[in-house]
């Protein structure tokens, strides 16, 4: 009994002091960053472009000075008496992606980044930096913000019509997820309402969310375009779309992507948001999933479904592609860096990652026969095979664009196959973790 209590009382102290961070710190408020993270070959610049704030904050509460898994970048909240980290979250950016392409040699461009933290009670630094894929810092800016500035406009008063998909609980305990349409015109918002319904409920069905979706609040908001469908460059089909969407990003015909972050988040004003999923209204196959940025997602292709639970696996889960290319060079993962995903590795620190998930007396790495032929055929051999067989947690060379020196942890899992009806053990584990750590107490 007297053990029983201690456990009680320190339960009650740690939670206690958890709820003393925040409100000590923060308001129950949104400060909204906008950002412009410009280079090329003159170097790379972040810009602050505007800060806004709203009532209400949908994040965690508790753990706010750690983060989940490293990141691409992160920002800080700091306070700078003290220099006491208050909050911090992990990010990429497309821009991180477009500073490795042969463009980002030739030319300097912007990106649109846009990032919520709680709004500060008093005057606090906020460091947004970048790393690059070598984990080194590319870039970085500091801020002050001042409680009493005048240009931090107060938004959210007239939030757009919006539906909830799916309510598991109040938006400061559960994860707040934001479907946005795009290419849909006013008189199809039935129809969009109707397709993110699918895509929610899908994800809401693999594991580890199914058993957590009370967990989960998924919302639809109805964002209207003057045109339907989305913009094609390859065909000069530019379409009048709420967020100027389209494919052939970094000039690659299927990478769909949107430029008009601001946009997205001024969209959402209003509406409590952690995740923004951007439903485009086009059968063609493509889409895309930053993490903590936002998903894209294409709506009527006949691999809709399983692309975007994959690309919720970036977006959300911050995992890494598990599959690979045989003949093109990929530096996103250099071999001499353990990268800080969870699903891939290059053996350099390997015991940081699934070593202990491993089925007993299995090689490493572990021998794998890569069946070749069209890779649609290969998909679906692998689902049938794996409907018979247990799954095997190896190391599996082959993932993170690279054929050799990056190794995944089993043969096929949603991260590597669109036909593969599960996440693997680890990546099912990663996502749990994140669940835990946004909603925990
Ligand atoms: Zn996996």
């Amino acid at each position: 009994m007297r053990l029983m209590m201690t456990a009680a009382l320190s339960a009650f102290v740690a939670c206690g002091m958890n709820a003393a961070d925040f409100n000590e710190n923060f308001c129950d408020s949104t400060l909204r960053i906008d950002y412009i993270f410009g280079g090329g070959p003159d170097g790379i610049k972040l810009m602050m472009e505007s800060q806004s704030k709203q009532s209400g904050w949908a994040g965690r509460r508790t753990r706010l000075n750690e983060v989940p898994v490293a990141g691409n970048g992160t920002i800080i909240v700091t306070d700078p008496q003290t220099g006491d980290t208050l909050y911090r979250n992990p990010f990429s950016s497309l821009f991180q992606e477009w500073i490795y392409t042969p463009e980002a040699k030739e030319k300097n461009m912007g990106f649109e980044n846009s990032f919520l933290v709680p709004l500060p009670k008093r005057e606090a630094d906020i460091t947004v930096s970048l790393r690059g894929n070598r984990h080194e810092e590319i870039g970085r800016i500091v801020h002050r913000y001042r409680p009493d500035d005048e240009l931090v406009a107060l938004r959210g008063m007239n939030p757009i019509a919006h539906t909830y998909l799916h309510k598991g609980g109040d938006p400061k305990d559960a994860i707040d997820i934001a479907f946005l349409a795009e290419g849909y015109r006013a008189e199809e918002m039935d129809t969009f309402i109707k397709k993110a319904k699918i895509i929610a409920d899908e994800i809401l069905s693999y594991e580890p969310f199914a058993s957590n979706k009370e967990k989960f609040n998924v919302v639809a908001v109805m964002t209207p375009s003057n045109e339907s469908g989305v913009s094609v460059p390859l065909k000069q089909q530019w379409k009048d779309t709420a967020f100027e969407s389209h494919f052939s990003t970094f000039y690659s015909s299927r990478y769909l992507t949107t430029p008009r972050v601001w946009k997205l988040h001024r969209s959402l004003e209003g509406i409590p948001y952690e995740h923004v999923l951007v439903l485009v209204n086009t059968p063609e196959y493509g889409g895309g999933g930053i993490h903590n940025c936002y998903q894209i997602a294409t709506s009527d292709h006949k691999l809709t479904l399983p692309v975007a639970v994959h690309e919720f696996g970036h977006s959300f889960g911050g995992l890494a592609d598990e599959y690979f290319y045989t003949e093109e060079e990929d530096d996103t993962y250099p071999l001499d860096i353990e990268p800080w995903q969870e699903n891939i590795t290059t053996l350099v620190d390997f015991d940081t990652k699934w070593k202990d998930l491993l089925t007993p007396g299995v090689e490493i790495p572990t021998p794998w026969v890569d069946k070749g032929g069209k890779r649609e055929d290969r998909m679906k051999n692998a689902e049938e095979e794996d409907r018979n067989k247990e799954v095997v947690v190896g190391v599996f060379e082959g993932g993170g664009y690279k054929s050799k020196g990056v190794y995944r942890p089993v043969e096929t899992c949603r991260m590597r196959d669109n036909h593969n009806p599960t996440f693997c053990p680890v990546c099912e584990r990663a996502i749990s973790r994140v669940i835990e750590f946004y909603t925990g107490k």
